[in-house]
């Protein structure tokens, strides 16, 4: 079967007073079907984006510019106005941070995942019966009682399991979670990663999984993706990529773990320096700015996509020499 996704070259750009500003710039990357996906970077690289970027959901200021993205096969620029719909109903399905916003506050559970079913076609009575089967299979304990419930009677990791409910109501190749677990606590948090890995096995769809806390994407991801100012500047197995990075960024985004454990989450913002303006770096490497290893080549010359090891790539000049940067003293989280 064709990938859950794939994305070729995807560049997208927003327009802000009368200039495009260039967010993702040549993203490649595929999730194959049953595969979780971890996609890591500061805040500002682009994350969301992509995910926005694929299901053709952009805000108006923002446009794919060069590049393509496919869902299960189907070009996502090139499906008509029905294909597009079609394609949201079946193919892919988003959980985003907040649950409470995903759900309507004045409508009880029950007939916000009923919707969900009558709209692929099952009757009142069917799409009531299967809503609270699919509670049950998210792990909620009381399914009568949550279908009666209005979201605001739920807590924040129960609302989560409901918005997860009605995303796999679709059955879809490919279920993208922006982070989806921030702003829950540890335990809640520990519990939903479960239950999505347990889901991705029994449902065989691929996750795209958004994230800022590498614990939470070393326990759940089989491959991850880092992101750096709308480029990925490295790719690889999640082991071999959180053990051994072969690019100063992903070193570096290792070494700010919080010592006491990598439970801490969020850590990636304390690189010395920032990530650059989008579109104000014009030649050589994006991170060369804040990078231990750079020199005048790196100022000058883009790096490309090199090849580091078994299903590996990192864009830096200088990938061998990563090891020689001072490394974290903790293991690594796989
Ligand atoms: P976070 O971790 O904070 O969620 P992110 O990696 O998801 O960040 P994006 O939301 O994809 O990042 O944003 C990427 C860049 O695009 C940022 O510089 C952001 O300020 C900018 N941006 C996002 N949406 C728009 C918009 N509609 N118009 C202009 N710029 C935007
Ligand atoms: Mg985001």
């Amino acid at each position: 079967a064709s990938p859950a996704l794939e994305l070729g070259g995807l560049s997208v750009t927003y327009r802000v007073r009368g200039r495009d500003l260039p967010v993702l710039s040549d993203v490649s990357l595929t999730i194959a079907r049953g595969e979780a996906y971890g996609l890591v970077g500061e805040s500002g690289s682009g994350k969301s984006t992509v995910a926005l970027a694929v299901q053709r959901v952009l805000p108006p200021n923002g446009r794919i510019s060069a590049g393509h993205a496919s869902i299960a096969g189907k070009d996502v620029a090139t499906l008509g106005a029905a294909a597009l719909r079609q394609m949201r109903a079946h193919d892919v399905a988003m959980v985003f941070q907040d649950p409470g916003k995903a759900l309507n506050p004045s409508l009880t559970i029950g007939r916000q995942i009923a919707e969900v079913f009558e709209l692929l076609g099952a009757s009142r009575s069917e799409a009531l019966e299967r809503g609270e089967a699919m509670l049950g299979r998210v792990r909620i304990s009381d399914p009568s009682r949550v279908m009666a419930s209005f979201p605001h009677q739920l807590s924040g990791g129960m609302q989560q399991r409901v918005v997860i409910a009605m995303a796999l109501a679709k059955d879809p190749a490919l279920l993208i979670l922006d982070e989806p677990t921030t702003g829950l606590d540890a335990t809640i948090e520990a519990e939903v990663l479960d239950l999505v890995d347990s889901l991705r096995q029994e449902f065989g769809a691929a996750v795209l999984f958004i994230s800022h806390n590498l614990a939470a994407v070393a326990s759940l991801c089989n491959r991850v993706g880092v992101l750096y100012a709308g480029k990925l500047v490295e790719e690889g197995p999640a082991r071999a990529l959180f053990s051994e990075p072969r690019h100063p960024y992903t070193a570096g985004l290792l070494r700010c773990l919080p010592r006491a454990g990598f439970k801490g989450g969020p850590a990636l913002d304390n690189i010395p320096g920032f990530p650059p303006v989008p579109g104000s770096i014009t030649a050589g490497c994006v991170f060369a700015p804040r990078c231990g290893l750079a020199e005048e080549r790196c100022r000058t010359e883009a790096p490309p996509l090199s090849d580091v090891g078994p299903g590996r790539g990192s864009r830096c000049h200088f990938h061998d020499r990563v090891d020689a940067l001072p490394r974290m003293s903790e293991a690594p989280p796989v």
